[in-house]
């Protein structure tokens, strides 16, 4: 099933866009069938199942948080996550970067926009981001590397609302890449696009989609 599952979704990846297989709450079994087939980048949304998943799988895993994040629970996936997708606060920010420090380590990550209708979604607005990457103590973070920008839209079947909001996340990714990263070939991601909506998220420009439950089927 993973199997098919997989060969179908890259089928219609293009080469520039990136799977990240999101594994949260289903056994490792599932996510070691998922690795035998190819896939190395894994995203989860609790620290606890990170932390528990990456010490039991093999060690060429790409570890992604994609879920909201507690500044105090950072220290425990210091040693080893790649991205986080869900950098919502500058206090959060700081955190990665201390704990990335301590393990003399860079971590990668995604700044979260809230793009959806919704107010139960995390992130950033524009204004906020400005205001961060203006700063003096921004600058001085060596341990963490903006890569981009991430963003959820409304839950609804309007497809019209949702590539709008994908939409919307682009034009922000441009205006950021533009003001504050034109030097940074690595600011390049786009996180953006679920099983449900994926398609559309690439038609709008995503260069990373976090697909669930079409690789691993539904969570109960
Ligand atoms: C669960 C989750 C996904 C994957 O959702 P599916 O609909 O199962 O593909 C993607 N992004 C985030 C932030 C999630 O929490």
């Amino acid at each position: 099933m993973i199997k098919e599952n997989l060969e179908q979704i890259r089928d219609h990846l293009p080469e520039n866009v990136t799977l990240v297989a999101v594994s949260k709450t289903k056994p490792i079994e599932l996510l070691q069938e998922a690795y035998d087939f190819g896939q190395r980048i894994f995203g989860e949304n609790r620290v606890y199942e990170l932390v528990e998943k990456s010490a039991k799988l093999p060690k060429d895993i790409e570890w992604h948080m994609i879920g909201h994040l507690q500044s105090k629970k950072v220290k425990s996936i210091g040693p080893f996550i790649h991205t986080i997708h869900s950098v919502d606060s500058f206090k959060l920010l700081k955190e990665i970067n201390k704990q990335a420090a301590k393990h003399e380590r860079s971590i990668r990550c995604l700044l979260q926009f809230h793009i959806a209708e919704e107010e139960t979604k995390y992130g950033y607005d524009l204004a906020e981001i400005r205001d961060m990457l203006n700063s003096s103590e921004f600058q001085d973070l060596q341990h963490v590397e903006i890569t981009g920008v991430m963003g959820m839209a409304t839950f609804t079947s309007d497809q019209r609302q949702i590539r709008e909001e994908f939409r919307r996340l682009k034009t922000i990714f441009d205006s950021v890449k533009a003001e504050f990263f034109s030097e940074t070939p690595d600011f390049k991601e786009i996180s953006m696009g679920m099983s449900g909506d994926y398609e559309i998220a690439i038609s709008e420009g995503s260069t990373m989609v976090r697909v669930g439950s079409s690789i691993f089927g539904a969570r109960s």
